[in-house]
């Protein structure tokens, strides 16, 4: 994407964000989850390089990137705007950003991303496996599920996950849980997926479930969830549409 494709108009401001993220707190609260413990991972997909810093003004510290080339120009905007090193490694403790990869991912594509990825939690097959021990040794993951079968989305199938985290963990990485994406949608419908994931981590001694989004999230803490993933509900509509 070159620079005269950025929307800047579209990017809201740190005020707007700020009061939806009190907002999606409030609902967090209002689900049953406590906000200082169920992670709001903030979707920065489709948007301009300078949402990154509006989302970090406003308080955020986990970002969330389904694209290897949008994450690399999101960092590089953060450099830009401050100087400070975006970060790398999970940045805990320090007041830093961690930036969540959540898309579909080639594994061609691991090794430009490998030293800004904090949590890798879309890693569904044992070639991507593989490759991300070997570009990113001991990174954090996420086994993402495919929760209701469809072909169009990423994720392995429940039975595959077992044989996924052993294998991760065969090859040094620590892998802390389980992601997953409902079916577009009543919120409800979402329900049953996140609860067989939520039973599967729990039966598997894994901590993290990574489950809701924008519309579901509530649905997702009710049913256990310790990292939402949200987009719209932060920063309005995308104003690129051939995201998914
Ligand atoms: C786009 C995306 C999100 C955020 O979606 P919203 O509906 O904007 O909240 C969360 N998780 C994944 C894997 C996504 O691709």
């Amino acid at each position: 994407m070159s620079p005269s494709d950025e929307v800047p108009e579209a990017v809201p401001s740190v005020a707007q964000v700020e009061a939806n993220l009190s907002a999606v707190h409030a609902k967090i609260r209002e689900a049953g989850g406590d906000p200082s413990t169920v992670r709001v991972v903030a979707v920065t997909k489709g948007f301009a390089p300078s949402l990154a810093s509006v989302a970090r003004a406003a308080g955020l510290r986990d970002l969330g990137e389904n694209y290897a080339q949008e994450l690399v120009a999101k960092v590089d905007a953060l450099r830009d705007h401050d100087g400070s090193p975006a970060f790398g490694g999970d940045g805990d403790g320090d007041g830093g950003l961690v930036w969540h990869f959540l898309g579909r991912l080639q594994t061609n594509k691991v090794r430009a991303i490998a030293d800004l990825v904090g949590l890798w939690q879309s890693v569904d097959r044992a070639a991507l496996i593989q490759q991300i021990a070997r570009r990113a040794p001991r990174a954090a993951i996420l086994v993402q599920i495919n929760l209701a079968g469809e072909s169009q989305k990423g994720g392995c199938a429940f039975a595959d996950v077992a044989p996924l985290v052993g294998q991760a963990r065969d090859a040094g990485l620590d892998v802390r849980g389980l992601m997953g994406v409902a079916p577009a949608g009543r919120p409800d419908e979402a329900r049953p997926g996140f609860r067989r994931l939520v039973s599967l981590a729990d039966e598997l001694g894994l901590v993290e479930r990574s489950i809701g989004m924008s519309n579901d999230y509530t649905v997702a803490v009710e049913e256990g969830s310790t990292m939402v993933r949200i987009g719209r509900g932060l920063f309005g509509p995308r104003p690129r549409t051939d995201t998914p």
